[in-house]
């Protein structure tokens, strides 16, 4: 895969061609594959205040004068980081307590209201702007994904982390596709590489 490719990885392609998530919970999941852990820190975006202002004010859950400070893209980063140990756990069990105990702060600070279009259908809406609007609008987006159950088909690539929606029946897929993570047996060793265990 050439390297112009991979950039547009989790905004204008999804890895081994997959549908995104459905509804509004593609946004969460564009939120998650904001950064590939494979790829260089620099493609991060999310990973300066600058680049995070961009990216929110693109997605509509900043203003269009919005601005975030450095400390809030660094939250922001680390609630991903947290929202990506969530979906891990739709494969692999319990999540990660410090995972959970980072999105609960987060849910304890975002103010959500409901809100009412002209068909009297509902949605959970940030009650103020800002990160903390963003925040809000993520996290009711994640409630709503488990309340219709869409949640339990979001996944983690084993390798990777980039998140994606698993369509398949029995739901038991497992890398986010070849293109990226390569054939398993490169993936096994390299995984063992990482976590410093011989082959
Ligand atoms: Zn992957």
């Amino acid at each position: 895969m050439e390297e112009r490719d991979k950039r547009r990885i989790g905004e204008q392609l999804e890895p081994g061609g997959r549908p995104k998530a459905p509804g509004r919970l593609e946004l969460l999941q564009r939120f998650v594959n904001t950064h590939n852990h494979d790829f260089p820190d620099g493609w991060d975006r999310i990973g300066t205040a600058a680049k995070a202002t961009a990216w929110l004010r693109e997605k509509g859950l900043l203003a269009a004068g919005g601005r975030v400070t450095a400390a809030e893209a660094a939250r922001l980063r680390e609630l991903r980081e947290a929202l990506r140990a969530l979906v891990a756990a739709n494969r692999r069990g319990r999540p990660d307590p410090a995972a959970l105990a980072v999105i609960g702060a987060a849910a304890a600070e975002a103010g959500l209201v409901v809100a009412l279009d002209g068909d009297g259908r509902t949605t959970l809406c940030p009650a103020a702007g800002g990160a903390g609007g963003a925040v809000a609008t993520l996290l009711g987006i994640l409630h709503e994904a488990q309340l219709t159950g869409d949640w339990d088909r979001m996944k983690g690539c084993r390798q990777c982390g980039y998140a994606f929606f698993d369509r398949s029946k029995n739901r038991s897929a497992a890398w986010c596709a070849m293109a990226i993570c390569g054939n398993r047996t490169k993936n096994r060793a390299y995984y063992r590489r990482r976590r410093g265990v011989s082959a």
